[in-house]
């Protein structure tokens, strides 16, 4: 018997990042005090009326456009009826027949193939989000805050384009970068900006699609992942054994690794779709619509192509360097302030990530401009200093903000180049290691770099280590 091939497709709500809600003017802020971004239209009291946020719609289009999607000019906004406690109108404002947007795609690498992969997204809508049901916060209760009622988010949901857990997992980070870097949400998982919910079915290939299950609860794509490589055995082994797949939704539990049964699915039809009455349809304007084309910044697939036509990087580096916004803009004020490419792209993965790090912040706020830090590059390439001492003036420099040129000044640190200097250092070093000497005479010629590394030690870091190699070279030939 064929295996089963997995058919994945995914559903990806991000709260966008405006300062209020998608149709009043209550605070869009994590973490306040519950219930205290409020009002008379997200508590859905009788005769208040919505008017739609602007901005979430440029947000939303922004991104629309980002992955390649068809933007439409009109769409409409409809009720999507169901009963829950953190849902006070008992309706949420949705899209439904007539989305926004429709028919874009994001490309991943291609897990197995080794080909790039176009996963098609079906459509992106903008739409409320519901309150918060707390069951933790009250022994024996739930509580509710209805905050984030009314926060504005995009629900984007793929085709079943994905064809395992492991290209669900690249997808998402994928798709997370480009959000991020479309600065439409802060996809902060933890908090709930971006949430995930994974549909799955196994065929034979080439047959038809199968009976899907839906698994949401996963709080970190690492868990999406796993969730789906659970879900897909869960299927594969009812299959081998003659039974069906039902048609449900699973809570993923992370703590157990497993994903157990939450309702039998709702059809669409369930919810009563309607147009809201309370809404015209949102129509964007030929104008809008081309100012915030503009704003669509260079995308991350784009900017990796590019620094790796113009900087020859490889593709492996050019990732890293284009991860986030800020990193790729740091990497590129640098080349920009007169780097080295290879110079600027090895401490930009180097020296300065793990410095970010360090501190827990990340590039984007990252203490030492790029002007400062070529600055410091410029006197390591001349030669002044060498990349050990390089490193600790820009300790200094992230300390203190000063210049690299008068930190190397100040304490000394330019690179030793005279003969005579050197040539002590090396006799010191070479006498006080007659064993390892002998031994190089003997035939050990890797010592060579034991050499070369006492001298540096010596001198402090200071000495140029070509000169010293050739000084330690000539003396042991002798
Ligand atoms: P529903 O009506 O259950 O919400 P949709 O057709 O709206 O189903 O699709 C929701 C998501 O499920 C989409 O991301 C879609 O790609 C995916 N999907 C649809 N059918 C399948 C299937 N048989 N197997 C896996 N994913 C599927
Ligand atoms: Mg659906």
């Amino acid at each position: 018997m064929t295996e089963f091939e997995p058919v994945i497709g995914l559903e990806i709500h991000v709260q966008l990042r405006t300062r209020t809600k998608l149709f009043c003017g209550n605070e869009n802020e994590f973490g306040a005090e519950p219930n205290s971004h409020v009002c008379p239209v997200c508590l859905g009291l009788p005769g208040a009326l919505p008017v739609l946020n602007r901005r979430a719609v440029e947000l939303g289009v922004r991104a629309a456009l980002g992955l390649h999607c068809t933007v439409h000019r009109r769409s409409i906004f409809a009720r999507k009826n169901y009963f829950y406690p953190d849902l006070p109108k008992g309706y949420q404002i949705s899209q439904f027949e007539e989305p926004f947007a429709t028919e874009g795609f994001l490309k991943v690498p291609g897990v197995a193939s080794g080909d790039p992969r176009r996963i098609r997204i079906r459509r992106i809508h903008l739409e409320e989000d519901a309150g918060k049901s707390l069951h933790d916060r009250i022994p024996g209760a739930t509580a509710v805050d209805l905050n984030r009622t009314g926060v504005p988010l995009i629900e984007i949901v793929t085709e079943p384009d994905v064809r395992s857990p492991e290209e669900a997992r690249d997808f998402l980070s994928r798709l997370k970068r480009a959000l991020e870097y479309l600065d439409v949400s802060d996809c902060n998982m933890e908090e709930g900006s971006l949430r995930v919910d994974a549909n799955v079915s196994i065929r034979r290939p080439g047959a038809g699609l199968g009976t899907k299950t839906e698994v949401k609860n996963m709080n970190s794509f690492g868990n999406v992942e796993r969730a789906l490589v659970y879900e897909i055995e869960r299927q594969r082994e009812l299959r081998s054994a003659g039974a069906e797949v039902v048609h449900e939704t699973l809570l993923w539990d992370a703590d157990r690794g497993e994903a157990r049964p939450m309702r039998s699915k709702e059809e669409s039809h369930d919810y009563r779709y309607f147009p809201d009455p309370d809404l015209p349809p949102l129509e964007i304007s030929a104008e809008w619509l081309e100012a915030i084309r503009e704003s669509v910044p260079e995308m991350p697939w784009a900017r990796a192509a590019r620094f790796e036509g113009a900087f020859s990087l490889s593709t492996e580096h050019v990732e890293q360097l284009t991860a986030t916004r800020a990193t790729a803009d740091y990497f590129e004020n640098l080349v920009d302030a007169g780097t080295d490419p290879g110079d600027a792209a090895s401490w930009v993965m180097g020296e300065v990530m793990a410095a970010a790090k360090n501190t827990n912040s990340t590039i984007a706020d990252f203490p030492v401009q790029p002007a400062l830090l070529a600055e410091l590059l410029q006197l390591q390439r001349s030669g002044r200093i060498s990349r050990p001492i390089a490193r600790r003036v820009f300790s200094v420099v992230i300390e203190t903000g000063r210049s690299p040129t008068a930190i190397v000044e100040e304490q000394g640190l330019a690179q030793v180049t005279d003969e005579s200097a050197l040539e002590a250092w090396v006799d010191q070093t070479l006498s006080a290691a007659a064993d390892e000497v002998e031994r190089f005479r003997a035939g050990d010629k890797r010592l060579m770099g034991f050499f070369v590394g006492q001298v540096m030690k010596r001198s402090a870091g200071k000495a140029d280590p070509k000169q010293v190699s050739r000084l330690v070279q000539e003396r042991l030939k002798g």
